[in-house]
């Protein structure tokens, strides 16, 4: 583990990336090489996105065993319940289970358009529940966080507590949805320490490579950017290099401020890219 090393010395952060589940033979083979790449940096573990409604099961259960096997890394099944029945989700953890998987990131999810039944269980701490039944100790558990509140919450502080219901159901961690002002992750920690929330609480981080999708994407998952990155990025025009350097200093310095003010790691969203990940893990080095 050659990277972070001047931080790792001193606070041994867990770091992680996370991948969605190719599904044709190119988008597999540009999963490979970002992964041969991104694997130098001594990852903890790897996590596997599930597309809605289970829409990409056997595509995630594929890339997990790929990703364990010939890549040799500790691997993290996202399993997301909304539209699965007890049956589906139990038959699922059997097979992580005897798959040698000890991790899971535990999910609501989405219900997709057109899929009528919501399936058994309503919310993320229904399924950390029924996998804690289900399997005891057996998977570690992460769960989802918003230090910028979820989009379909009631409202922030109601969110704190549905937050910190996951967690009681027995959920062993969180990695939050991406953001870029600290402070929001800051107070979100404060607010859930006060609640009686101890767990780890990773940020998630997502680099910047393609700003004006970056900013449609935003929008849907509640994530913020700040005026004034997106009026800095503006300004560069359709100049990619510069937006790439622009957006690699930035996300480094938000990932540094989050280190020395106590984060326990980074969880990368790679989007199955190596280039803008690795932009800011080497500007932290
Ligand atoms: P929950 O924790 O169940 O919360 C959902 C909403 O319900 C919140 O607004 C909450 O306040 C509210 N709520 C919770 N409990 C109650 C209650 N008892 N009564 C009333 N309201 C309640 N999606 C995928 O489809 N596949 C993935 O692989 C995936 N990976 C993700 C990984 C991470 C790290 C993150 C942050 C998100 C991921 N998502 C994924 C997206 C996630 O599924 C959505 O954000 C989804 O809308 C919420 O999921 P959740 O697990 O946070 O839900």
């Amino acid at each position: 583990r050659y990277t972070i090393a001047a931080f790792v010395e001193t606070a041994m952060p867990s770091l992680s990336f996370e991948f969605f589940p190719p599904k044709t033979a190119q988008q597999r083979e540009q999963l490979d090489q970002t992964v041969t790449k991104l694997a130098a940096f001594g990852p903890d573990y790897v996590s596997v996105t599930f597309g809605a409604g289970g829409s990409t099961l056997n595509y995630t259960r594929e890339t997990l065993a790929h990703l364990k096997h010939m890549h040799g890394l500790e691997v993290a099944p996202h399993l997301s319940c909304m539209g699965g029945t007890r049956e589906e989700i139990a038959a699922l953890l059997d097979d992580y289970r005897a798959a040698g998987y000890r991790r899971l990131v535990a999910l609501r999810g989405d219900l997709p358009s057109g899929m009528a039944s919501p399936g058994d269980f309503r919310y993320a701490a229904e399924l950390v529940r029924f996998v804690r039944e289900r399997t005891g100790d057996h998977f570690r558990i992460e769960v989802a966080a918003y230090p910028e509140t979820h989009p379909q919450a009631a409202d922030a502080l109601v969110d704190l507590e549905h937050f910190r219901a996951k967690i009681a159901a027995g959920a062993d961690g969180a990695i939050t949805q991406y953001f870029y002002n600290p402070d929001a992750y800051f107070r979100f920690v404060a607010d859930v320490r006060r609640l009686g929330v101890s767990v780890p609480i990773v940020p998630g981080i997502m680099p910047i490579a393609n700003f004006s999708q970056l900013t449609r994407f935003s929008a849907s998952c509640g994530a913020e950017i700040p005026r004034w990155i997106a009026k800095r990025m503006q300004a560069l025009g359709d100049d990619a290099q510069a937006i790439r350097e622009l957006g690699a200093e930035l996300v480094a310095q938000l990932c540094r401020q989050l280190l020395e003010g106590g984060a326990p790691g980074l969880h990368f969203y790679t989007l199955n890219r190596a280039r803008p990940t690795m932009a800011v893990l080497e500007r932290l080095r």
